[in-house]
């Protein structure tokens, strides 16, 4: 499992710091970044949801 440090993509103005832990080619969890001076560690529920959405079965990945 390799860590890589990114930030939250929604139009918020926190642009909290994440943590995303990957296994396989595959995001397998998100954490808010503990250094981040507005998360501090903490991830919201709506970013908490993004790895549950993105592998998503019902997720529309191309124009219909
Ligand atoms: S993690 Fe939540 S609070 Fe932070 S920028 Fe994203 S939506 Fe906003």
């Amino acid at each position: 499992m390799r860590e890589v440090i990114t930030t939250c993509t929604r139009d918020c103005p926190n642009a909290c710091g994440l943590i995303a832990r990957v296994e396989g080619g595959k995001v397998v969890s998100l954490a808010g970044d503990p250094r981040h001076p507005v998360c501090r560690g903490m991830a919201c529920r709506k970013c908490a949801a993004f790895v549950q959405r993105v592998y998503s079965p019902e997720r529309v990945v191309t124009p219909l």
